[in-house]
């Protein structure tokens, strides 16, 4: 009877009476994506933005006050390369987690992972592959959804296509059939099955490797043919999903922009020529300047002390040659590789690897949202999802304020450590 009461209270009042608990925001300067402003409001109703504007100027009506001196309000960040199903290498390397710790273990670390990059203030991951665990980030992403665990809201990819035999654990004898990284498919019928059966299961994207290290040659090598590649994006767009390329050679990049892959990942021997050819294509590119960064450390570099080994000045030259050539940049790190949480070390590196603070921050808020297809959020404006994130100080002045939060809202929802 109180139910059928409020409802034609709440309709013959166009709503006004019941709405939902709102929340005035207030922070020194708000990122709205694109451009930053100075003393601005941010109300939110329920798990939308309802209103933006100079502070003060909000009709806050009931909302309940929340000073946010000192920080700088951003759209909930938007990791553009995550595997929740991984950790560090230098704890556990990764044939041995793809070998040796069983399913249970990594789903297990996997909620933890979850949880520590929501609070370091990423409300999205774009997880590229479950690197041997199957389907587990389908069940992830709905305990998420479900609000079963905190976590961020999930984009993923299942277990990604490799060329058979090109993406597994190295060193054993070729007698033994070893478990691969991803699911192997080649050629016409096997691929456009391969294809179906993830988005079946819950792919959102399709991840394919483009390239390797493959067999005993040390360095890597493509894969996929190009009409392979073609095959693959042309049954996953039917479906409206796009597809990501893991590319780490000139020539597997260039078969994977020619096929139509949405991003690629890596890019380490990328060219001039090629960078050119992703700008022509509308390819994005995402770096993952981070992963290197820690796989080199992982090898014995001491960073600050010894000198940068080649390949990390190689990387720095290819990152300007993207930046140079105007590709648009993806903020991911291949977290996984490195800490869970830590997700802003890629943030800090492309500043320092040379691009600038603005365009960091919109490269991990609306530019990955526009290249992910995420319409609902990446920007502080009415309407969208009320993903937000505070943090101290000011970012275009010191990048690392992106590492001190003081608040994560997702949908609304204060996101308590
Ligand atoms: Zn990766």
């Amino acid at each position: 009877m109180k139910t059928l009461l409020t409802y034609l209270i709440c309709w013959l009042t166009l709503g006004s009476l019941c709405a939902q608990p709102a929340l005035l925001l207030r922070p020194d300067r708000v990122f709205d994506g694109e451009v930053m402003h100075e003393a601005w409001d941010v109300l939110v109703r329920g798990n939308r933005i309802e209103a933006v504007g100079q502070a003060g100027s909000l009709k806050a009506g009931d909302a309940r006050f929340i000073d946010l001196k000192g920080t700088t309000l951003l759209p909930g960040m938007i990791e553009g390369h995550s595997h929740l199903l991984l950790h560090p290498y230098n704890e556990v390397a990764w044939d041995d987690q793809v070998l040796r710790e069983a399913r249970s273990e990594r789903v297990a670390r996997a909620t933890v992972h979850a949880r520590n990059t929501l609070l370091a203030g990423f409300t999205t991951v774009r997880d590229l592959g479950t690197e041997g665990a199957d389907y587990d980030d389908v069940g992830l992403k709905q305990a998420i959804n479900k609000g079963v665990i905190p976590g961020p809201r999930m984009v993923v990819a299942t277990r990604a296509l490799i060329a058979t035999g090109s993406y597994a654990p190295k060193g054993f004898s070729p007698d033994i059939t070893v478990p691969q990284g991803a699911e192997e498919a080649d050629g016409h019928d096997a691929l456009i099955q391969a294809v179906r059966r993830q988005i079946g299961k819950g792919a959102d994207v399709i991840k394919v490797y483009a390239d390797y290290r493959w067999g005993l040659m040390a360095d890597a090598r493509p894969t996929y043919t190009l009409d392979e590649l073609k095959l693959i994006v042309e049954i996953a767009k039917s479906s409206g999903r796009g597809v990501v390329a893991h590319a780490g050679t000139a020539e597997g990049m260039r078969r994977a922009i020619l096929a139509g892959c949405e991003t690629l990942e890596h890019g380490d021997a990328g060219t001039p020529e090629i960078f050119a050819l992703m700008k022509q294509h509308g390819t994005a590119l995402c770096p993952t300047l981070a992963a290197g960064d820690a796989i080199t450390q992982y090898r014995g570099w001491k960073k600050g002390v010894d000198p940068e080994p080649e390949r990390i000045k190689q990387k720095r030259a290819t990152f300007k040659q993207a930046l140079d050539a105007g590709v648009t940049i993806c903020a991911g790190g291949d977290v996984g590789v490195f800490t869970h949480g830590d997700n802003a070390r890629e943030l800090e590196m492309m500043v320092d690897y040379g691009m600038k603070p603005l365009e960091v921050l919109k490269s991990v808020t609306s530019t990955n949202a526009d290249v992910f297809h995420l319409t609902d959020r990446g920007r502080i404006k009415t309407g969208l999802l009320a993903d937000l994130v505070a943090v101290e100080g000011n970012p275009l002045q010191t990048i690392n304020s992106l590492k001190k939060i003081r608040l994560v809202l997702k949908g609304g929802d204060d996101v308590k450590p």
